[in-house]
């Protein structure tokens, strides 16, 4: 976490800009633009995250003293940071170098391991978090001690146990793990990156930024997820994941400011997010006293779940159906929807949503062209569909598509040449349709006074009805909802 210069933008006097100004809701998933079922498939590898391997990754990472940018002991840091990449199995592992800014003669290095895709190897998630710490105050001197366990050990510690689960979990996109330098001096290592990946079009869905996920003051675990407003789907996704496969209570905010990695992505155009404790380490940070024994370490276990679980499903998640088309269907009530199926070999079926009126439904099918029946004539379908997969992954939903069911008279709430309604003879009602045929009947007399009113619903396919009615002539009206048949009624006194 970097403080972030304000002063240097402004010259009237504002609060402190550090994340003390973040402003959080607790996340509601009634308003989410994702909603995710369970999968035990995801569960099972967010349970691979081990809390003894996020505290003893934050416990070597102090013990390097300090991990400022300008000293020896940050560049030994990045060496164990490559090494411990290279010790999961993975091939490509690498520096990316770039001199400090501050210092064109201190060498940067941001520690870059890849795990490429299987399907879609050019769509890339980019999970980070800075390595390098400092110290201020009174007697804090950072070439001698920084120890940065939660500034970010915790972050570096989210990295490496990400990459360590994941190693051999096989993904349809590329993941790469960026462990950034020289943060606490302006974000340089990750506006290095991301410059550099902006710079080579690289296609990157999601960047994940851990950076202080390991102090909680208490036994409530909150977690704030926090991103710019064009990344809420993916903190929503974030949000739900925490519900589902953490213990930890998600916070959000769909706005953030410069002071930590995800920013640069999202400068360049890319969606970022940044999982952060939500109770702020305000007496340890920046200070000599930022040490493992303050942290919660099964606390910073959860946050790493959380990490792992949704880059989990950025990475194999189906891409949606496309080109949806939806047209009036073959029957009365009906749509015809139809889509092209994503890219994805194992994608196993589709969601299929559609809202008329305040009634919102949805229907599973495996088929690309699809009927949907049951809507009300007449009245506009709004539709989109999301595809799933066989490990339960699903995609983001599709655009809309809106369409208008087929009026046709038929079906059991529709008149229709099957269905009769006539007085055959005096003092009765003949009712002939399909049974279940429901509607209402009301009987007039000759001066409008309303003599029978009743509702009823056909038991057989012809229904003789008797009025109990002085002798007289009679109008009948029968009612199914979408269409009045009206009929005369003489009823003759025997
Ligand atoms: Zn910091």
């Amino acid at each position: 976490m970097w403080i972030w210069p304000v002063i240097l933008f402004s010259v009237i006097p504002l609060a402190p800009r550090g994340p003390e100004a973040r402003t959080f809701t607790t996340f509601d998933p009634a308003t989410s633009l994702e909603v995710i079922p369970y999968s035990p498939y995801v569960d099972s590898i967010t349970d691979l995250v081990s809390f003894d391997s996020v505290g003893a990754y934050i416990l070597r990472l102090q013990n390097f003293q300090t991990r400022y940018s300008f000293t020896d002991s940050v560049i030994q840091a990045s060496e164990w940071i490559s090494a411990k990449f290279q010790s999961f199995g993975y091939d490509s592992v690498y520096f990316q170098t770039f001199p400090h800014p501050e210092n064109p003669s201190s060498i940067q290095r941001n520690v870059v391991c890849v795990k490429p895709g299987l399907i879609t190897p050019q769509e890339v998630i980019v999970i980070g978090g800075h390595y390098d710490s400092v110290v201020y105050g009174a007697g804090a001197n950072p070439y001698v001690w920084a120890p940065g366990a939660d500034d970010n050990g915790s972050g570096t510690s989210g990295v490496l146990e990400t990459a360590r689960v994941l190693a051999n979990i096989p993904t349809d996109r590329t993941i790469i793990f960026v462990a950034f330098a020289a943060e606490e001096q302006g974000l340089y290592g990750s506006e290095t990156y991301a410059d550099w990946a902006a710079s080579q079009g690289m296609d990157i869905l999601l960047m994940i930024n851990m950076d202080m996920i390991g102090y909680e003051k208490d036994f409530v675990w909150f977690v704030a997820i926090e991103g710019n407003y064009a990344s809420r789907s993916e903190i929503d996704l974030a949000a739900e994941i925490a519900d589902l496969y953490t213990s930890l209570i998600p916070q959000v905010s769909y706005t953030t400011a410069p002071y930590s990695d995800h920013w640069p992505f999202l400068a360049n155009g890319y969606h970022a997010l940044m999982l952060e404790e939500s109770d702020f380490n305000y007496n340890n940070w920046h200070r000599n006293t930022d040490i493992i024994d303050s942290l919660r370490i099964p606390y910073a276990a959860q946050v790493v779940e959380l990490a792992t679980g949704l880059a989990l499903w950025i990475a194999n998640r189906p891409d949606p159906p496309t080109d949806l088309s939806a047209t009036p269907g073959p029957s009365s009530g009906s749509i015809l929807l139809t889509y092209t199926p994503p890219p994805q070999p194992d994608v196993e079926g589709y969601e299929i949503t559609y809202r008329q009126g305040g009634t919102t439904d949805t229907l599973i099918t495996s088929d690309t062209s699809v009927v949907i029946e049951g809507l009300q004539p007449g009245v506009p379908v709004v539709l989109k569909a999301r595809a799933f997969d066989a490990l339960g992954f699903y995609s983001v939903p599709s655009d809309s598509v809106i369409a208008t069911p087929t009026q046709v008279a038929e079906g059991p709430v529709l008149p229709s040449p099957s269905l009769r309604f006539e007085s055959p003879r005096p003092g009765v009602l003949l009712f002939a349709g399909p049974v279940g045929t429901r509607g209402s009947l009301t009987v007039y007399d000759i001066s409008g006074r309303q003599k029978i009113h009743t509702t009823f619903t056909l038991k057989q396919t012809r229904t003789v009805v008797p009025l109990r009615l002085k002798q007289g002539v009679y109008f009948a009206i029968w009612d199914v909802g979408t269409q009045i048949l009206r009929t005369k009624v003489v009823v003759i006194q025997r």
